[in-house]
C-alpha cells in the first residue's frame, strides 16, 4: 500500500489497477504544541486509512509547501517553517506525477494538508494532463469535506473562525490527538488570536495581523473525540468521492 515500501515487482503488480494517492503538505510552524509536519502527518494518516478500503496505492508525501500565510499559517517567520517557491511546488508535483504514470499510474487522488499549496498543485495537474490524456486527477483538501453539520456541532459555543483561521487550532490538534496523540505536547495547548484579520493582503505583513504564539485560534478547545468525528467524516467523505469520480 505504501510504495516507498514496495519492490519494484509489488509497485508493477499494484500501480496498474491502483487509485494512487499523494498526500501534499507542508513543514510549518503549528503553535508550540503541534509539530512542524502537522500538515503531512494529518493527510499521510488519512490517505492510509483510505488506502485501505481502496485498496489503494500511497505515494511518499511531499512534504514541503507553497509559503505560509499570515492569516492561515502565522507566515514565514517562525523558526522552522521551510516553504517552497510557486514555481518549484508546481514542477516537484508535476515530475511526481509523470514518473508515476510513465509507470502505467491512471487514476489520481492528491490529499491536501496545507491550506496555501492548493493552487500550485492544481497548476501541477493542470500541465500534467496535457501530454497524459489517460489520467484522471482528483485533488481535495480534507478540511472541505466536513459537513456543515459537524462543524455546528464541534464548534457549538465557540464559533467556526473559517478554515483558514483553524490553523493549529481546534481541528488540526483534535485532529492530531487522535490520529499521532504522541505527538502533541498536551501541556502546552492555547488559545491566541491575531489583533485583527484584514480581508486583504499586507506585503510585508504587519505583526498585528500574526498571533505571537502561532495558533491562530482556540487549541484548548480541541479533543481527541472531536479528531475521531472529524477524521472518520473526512475518510468517509473521500472514499466515496474517488469511487465515484475515479472509476
Ligand atoms: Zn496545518
Ligand atoms: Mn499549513
Amino acid at each position: 500500500m505504501l510504495a516507498d515500501r514496495m519492490t519494484w515487482k509489488e509497485y508493477q503488480q499494484a500501480i496498474k489497477r491502483a487509485t494512487i494517492v499523494l498526500p501534499v503538505g507542508s513543514l510549518e510552524q503549528h503553535g508550540p504544541h503541534l509539530p512542524l509536519g502537522t500538515d503531512v502527518v494529518i493527510p499521510l494518516i488519512i490517505a492510509t486509512r483510505v488506502a485501505e478500503r481502496l485498496k489503494a496505492m500511497v505515494l511518499p508525501p511531499i512534504a514541503y509547501g507553497y509559503k505560509s500565510q499570515p492569516t492561515s499559517g502565522g507566515g514565514q517567520m517562525f523558526p522552522g517553517t521551510t516553504s517552497l517557491e510557486g514555481d518549484t511546488l508546481v514542477h516537484l508535483a508535476l515530475d511526481i506525477l509523470r514518473e508515476t504514470y510513465r509507470h502505467g499510474g491512471r487514476r489520481f487522488l492528491i490529499i491536501i494538508g496545507h491550506y496555501e499549496n492548493t493552487a500550485f498543485v492544481g497548476e501541477a495537474v493542470d500541465v500534467f494532463l496535457r501530454d497524459s490524456p489517460e489520467a484522471k486527477v482528483v485533488i481535495l483538501a480534507w478540511w472541505d469535506l466536513i459537513s456543515p453539520k459537524l462543524v455546528e456541532e464541534l464548534w457549538a459555543g465557540v464559533g467556526f473562525p473559517g478554515w483558514d483561521t483553524e490553523h493549529a487550532s481546534i481541528a488540526e490538534t483534535s485532529l492530531m490527538l487522535y490520529l499521532a496523540p504522541e505527538l502533541v505536547r498536551a501541556d502546552k495547548i492555547l488559545d491566541d488570536q491575531a489583533a485583527r484579520k484584514p480581508n486583504y493582503q499586507i506585503f510585508p505583513p504587519p505583526k498585528d495581523i500574526i498571533p505571537r504564539s502561532g495558533v491562530l485560534y482556540k487549541a484548548t478547545f480541541a479533543s481527541r473525540e472531536k479528531g475521531e468525528k472529524l477524521a472518520r467524516e473526512a475518510v468517509d467523505a473521500i472514499v466515496e468521492i474517488a469511487l465515484r469520480e475515479l472509476k
